[in-house]
């Protein structure tokens, strides 16, 4: 019988962007599997290809059909549901085959990566116990001194130790003296062992357990697993993924980076010990790889990860756990698949036939919804463990502040906090919500910060032309002298770094020691644990930085959260800054009071009524989410209607021409007008010399299909599809 397969080539472009078939010569039939790496002829070229399809259907003329050259490995390297996964992840965001096969391959076979396989190592034995050696074998002599005291040893330590050759080795090899082969060394991952406590489940927390396990053995739902911060919700995922591994499968659980603390991977070790991987980006490629191979060869039961292990080959999947579904480091923001990994976790266990968890103490407005509409269960846990009362929150009004004289970073209620944390064993955590260049401009004495008048967003300056720029229209103003609304002439651009927060802390309390967490002091790998080691063990009383303080961290002598700008994170321009102001609040408060001692938390705005601030101050999820959802449904953003991004970049004219050539190609294509926003220049117009312009298009569900017709840009000119982006910088 004739076997046809179809392939994917390993390359990144436009131009091969789809399934080829070739022959399977009658000496592979036997062997080859969908998932299998191969070697094709293409043109005048040999690639490496994938195998996606297999079957006794030709599609194409038989006297172009040519034969697959051979296998590159014994077992296919990507598993059937993965390859399943990658075509569906195509067809959903809209981009090259051969980048979502890329998510499924181990580490080191990526494109445009080294190629690092499994790390082997020359190892060294003395066969014979007491060789005769001529008498002027110096060299000799010396290596098997050294083997005679030790019964092996690797190769270049032989060397170095004895102070002689690899030469030196292969002759005594070759005399029958000494062997060497080849051994696999696993770079391990250390774990703190620390005890298991074993806990029970509070009532709420067992009521959580049985509605997944009951869903897990019905409709399988995704659950929403929505709990206050300090619930215990990680118990509840221990004890279904035991359920789970019971059943002999296995569990993903993901976590964002930054939540990949040694804390969180310690309490999972210490539940599951041996049988654990972790995948996540602070690792070599080698230890990724070590990992990634255990998992594959069925040697782990709970893989725990960040983004992408949503992707890692366990061939058993029973469930897959997202901790702080809500965050923004959940969607893939690069390349030309830009996945959203709750969307492909579900899908993938649609595929499989497990279930998905998703936790969090400010589910993202998407899933609440599904929630309230049926197609999630929701699960809550509405009270912190062993009855610790949530902190109270308070509000300061800087604009207050200002007036009264107070020109500080710190309120007066700050000081006062900070000042009683003296000769005390609390600690405290000092929030600078800064994102990259959240350069907004406000009035210091009403609090008024510059909008466009077309869209509700905060004006951003741009040192470029110095001018005020809105970043979803096209409108741009000079910067004003006066206040529009009061007059005022302390119009200030905003901006502070956690360095300038540091410094002002040692001056006025040189008794606190303070520790700093941000992008710069985590550079260097290892240095994020170790920051974070120094604060629980109580070497520093103080831990400022930046969103990294604000999660999944759990420091009993917490006492005090401050945040220094609420308002940083409500005036970035774009349609999630509400919602994303209540999450970080809620988050970074939620650090405050987990131990024995309760908790205080101050927030500084300029906008002390926001519904946002006013929300998390109460803890009230709900009225937050009555109230987004209001004006989501009246502007029609996601979760009503899908948003869309399509974002040229390139060379300055070529790129405006794209981006307009687009549009018109929409506009014929029938999309309604009223649904197309833009041509506009990005947020960030350039980009390392690259110019960058953008369409939004809002639609009732995916314009995927539509948009796989788009025009292809220039050469030079990049163009990216971006269904219901997150961030739009
Ligand atoms: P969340 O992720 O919901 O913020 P965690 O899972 O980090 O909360 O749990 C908070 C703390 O409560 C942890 O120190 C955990 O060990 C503890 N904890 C969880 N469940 C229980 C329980 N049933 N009894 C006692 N302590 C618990
Ligand atoms: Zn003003
Ligand atoms: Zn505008």
């Amino acid at each position: 019988m004739d076997l046809y397969a179809g392939v994917i080539v390993d390359v990144r472009s436009d131009a091969v962007n789809r399934v080829f078939q070739y022959r399977v010569p009658t000496s592979l039939q036997e062997t080859i599997e969908i998932g299998h790496r191969v070697l094709v002829p293409f043109g005048r070229r040999k690639l490496e290809a994938y195998v996606v399809e297999l079957s006794s259907d030709l599609q194409i003329e038989e006297a172009k059909l040519r034969n697959i050259i051979e296998l590159l490995d014994p077992e296919p390297i990507i598993l059937p549901t993965l390859v399943e996964l990658a075509m569906w992840m195509e067809q959903t965001y809209v981009g090259l085959l051969s980048e979502a096969l890329q998510y499924m391959l181990p580490p080191a076979y990526r494109y445009g990566k080294e190629r690092v396989g499994t790390k082997t190592a020359q190892y060294v034995r003395l066969l014979e116990k007491d060789p005769q050696l001529r008498s002027n074998a110096k060299a000799q002599r010396r290596v098997v001194e050294i083997l005679q005291a030790e019964s092996g040893i690797l190769a270049s330590d032989l060397v170095e130790r004895s102070a002689t050759s690899h030469a030196t080795l292969r002759a005594l090899e070759e005399q029958g003296i000494i062997e060497i082969s080849t051994v696999n060394l696993e770079r391990k991952i250390e774990w703190d062992v620390i005890p298991d406590p074993k806990l029970t489940l509070t009532v709420e927390q067992q009521r959580a357990v049985d509605l997944i396990r009951d869903e897990m053995h019905g409709a399988r739902r995704p659950v929403l697993l929505h709990g206050v911060t300090g619930s215990g919700k990680t118990e509840v995922y221990l004890n279904v993924i035991a359920d789970v591994i019971n059943q002999g499968k296995q569990a993903i659980v993901l976590v964002p980076e930054i939540s990949l603390t040694p804390q969180t991977l310690n309490r999972f070790a210490a539940r599951f010990g041996e049988r654990v991987s972790v995948l996540h980006s602070g690792l070599s490629l080698g230890e990724r790889f070590d990992q990634w191979w255990k998992a594959y060869k069925g040697e782990v039961d709970v893989v725990i990860g960040a983004r992408s292990a949503v992707f890692a080959p366990t061939r058993n999947l029973g469930l897959i756990v997202l901790d702080e579904e809500h965050e923004g480091t959940y969607k893939q923001e690069e390349g030309s698949i830009r996945y959203q990994t709750r969307e492909v976790a579900i899908k993938r266990c649609e595929l499989v036939g497990g279930q998905v968890v998703l936790g969090s103490a400010t589910p993202a407005i998407e899933s609440y919804h599904q929630a309230l509409q049926g197609s999630f269960r929701l699960a809550e846990l509405t009270e912190r463990v062993e009855d610790r009362p949530l902190p109270t929150i308070h509000v300061v009004d800087m604009r207050e502040q200002f007036e009264q004289g107070n020109r500080s970073m710190f309120s007066t209620e700050l000081q006062k906090e900070l000042r009683e944390l003296i000769h005390t064993d609390n600690q405290a955590i000092i929030l600078l919500n800064r994102r990259g260049f959240a350069r907004f401009v406000l009035c210091r004495e009403c609090g008024e910060v510059l909008e466009c008048p077309n869209c509700q967003v905060s004006l951003t300056y741009h040192q470029g032309d110095a001018r005020l720029h809105c970043h979803y229209c096209l409108h741009r103003e000079v910067l004003p002298t006066k206040c529009p609304k009061c007059a005022s002439r302390f119009l200030r651009q905003f901006g502070v770094g956690t360095e300038q927060v540091e410094e002002v802390l040692a001056k006025d309390y040189p008794e606190l020691k303070v520790v700093r967490l941000d992008a710069d002091t985590t550079r260097r790998k290892g240095s994020h644990a170790s920051i974070l080691r120094k604060f629980e063990q109580g070497d520093a009383q103080v831990l400022v930085g930046t969103q990294m303080v604000a999660k999944g961290l759990d420091f009993p002598n917490v006492t005090l959260v401050g945040v220094l700008s609420a308002d940083l994170a409500l005036n970035f321009p774009d349609i999630r800054s509400s919602e994303r102001t209540f999450q970080l609040l809620t988050q970074v408060a939620g650090r405050s009071g987990r131990g024995e001692k309760e908790g205080r938390v101050i927030i500084q705005s300029y906008d002390p009524t926001h519904f946002a601030i006013q929300a998390a101050q109460n803890h009230d999820y709900l009225d937050f989410y009555r109230k987004e959802v209001g004006f989501r449904r009246q502007l029609g953003y996601p979760p009503f209607r899908r948003l869309t991004r399509i974002l040229c970049s390139g060379p300055k004219k070529k790129t405006e021409e794209c981006v307009r050539h687009i549009h018109d190609f929409m506009l014929k294509a029938g999309f309604p007008p009223q649904d197309i926003l833009g041509p506009s220049m990005a947020p960030i117009g350039r980009i390392q010399g690259r110019y960058r312009w953008q369409i939004l298009l809002k639609s009732d569900r995916s314009p995927a299909a539509e948009l796989r017709m788009l025009p292809p840009g220039p050469e030079d000119v990049q163009v990216s599809i971006d269904l219901d982006p997150l961030f739009m910088l």
